[in-house]
């Protein structure tokens, strides 16, 4: 018999996979908070429409929301109707503390929570090759593996529940890092009468390179193309569990808690709803420059 998964939150990245969960063979029922959308996703990949309700009797269900309040909030909703022995995987970039209570709250129903969340945007999302950084137990992971394989490439167990979360976190603060610094990089060259394509093309056949250098600036900044994949308010908010981290492992260092303050000002500054790569509009502005 096909195991049924539930999608619960259709947004950039959860669209595409709960749509891939259909593909390889899942039942899959999806909610979202606006239902047109659950709606739409059913017409187009096959889905099924689900309340709450209906959705909490799903073997597997999956959450992607932008923090683990909005997960929290869900998980109460659906308390009284889950079915013990069921597995939780919350895909949300979320908050280590959280979860934990998170997971706490679904063990007094013989519910097994994992943090899995993902890396890769929404084209690997679309793909269906994220990597997924999973913390829980491993006898839930194993449960839950058929379906991650759906959504990712390279899926790792990383520990207990918050582990997956704590290791995203540290991943996006490297990204925001990397995505200044580049910037602040190019800027200044661009002041010197340097080409930022050239720059560019140098520092990716160098040591200098990163996720920034090699896709973002160029597809993005560049180009003044600006999609809106990733919202800079959600990049914020991961760098501010990053602080969490750091401070839950009583560790100074100055480089990251520098760049949560950077971006809480590019945040004030141009907008959560922007897309991360936007930051670098700020250093434009002061630059009096742009990278282009
Ligand atoms: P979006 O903003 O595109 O989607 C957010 C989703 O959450 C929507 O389905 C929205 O529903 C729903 N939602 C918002 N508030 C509530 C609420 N109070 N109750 C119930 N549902 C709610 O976000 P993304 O898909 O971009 O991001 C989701 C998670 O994935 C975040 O934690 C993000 O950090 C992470 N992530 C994002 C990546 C990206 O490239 N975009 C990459 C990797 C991780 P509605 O349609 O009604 O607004």
């Amino acid at each position: 018999m096909k195991t049924t998964v539930a999608f619960l939150g259709l947004g950039a990245m959860g669209y595409p996979m709960a749509c891939n969960l259909q593909k390889a063979g899942f039942t899959t029922l999806v909610w979202n908070r606006t239902f047109d959308k659950a709606s739409a996703h059913a017409t187009e990949c096959g889905t099924s429409a689900a309340d709450l309700k209906n959705a909490a009797a799903a073997e597997i269900i999956f959450s992607c929301l932008p923090t683990s309040s909005e997960v929290a909030e869900v998980v109460e909703k659906l308390l009284p109707n889950l079915e013990a022995g069921g597995v939780w995987v919350d895909c949300t970039s979320g908050d280590p503390a959280q979860s934990r209570q998170i997971a706490a709250r679904l063990a007094g129903e013989g519910v097994d929570f994992l943090d899995a969340p993902v890396s890769g945007g929404t084209n690997g999302a679309q793909k269906g090759s994220l990597t997924i950084m999973v913390g829980g137990s491993k006898e839930s992971f194993e449960r839950a593996l058929p379906a991650l394989r759906a959504l990712g490439k390279k899926i790792v167990h990383v520990g207990p529940v918050g582990a997956g979360h704590a290791l995203k976190a540290v991943n996006n603060t490297l990204l925001a890092v990397n995505l200044w610094a580049a910037g602040e990089g190019l800027a200044a060259l661009v002041k010197q009468g340097v080409d930022p394509r050239l720059a560019l093309e140098v520092i990716n056949a160098s040591s200098g390179r990163s996720n920034a250098s090699e896709n973002l600036i160029p597809e993005r900044v560049v180009t003044r193309a600006w999609p809106n994949t990733f919202k800079l308010g959600l990049l914020t908010k991961d760098v501010g569990i990053g602080m969490k981290v750091l401070d839950g492992a009583d560790l100074a260092a100055p480089l990251l808690r520098l760049t949560y303050e950077v971006y809480q000002i590019a945040k004030r500054e141009i907008g959560s709803d922007a897309d991360h790569a936007e930051a670098l509009k700020l250093i434009e502005r002061w630059a009096g420059a742009e990278i282009s």
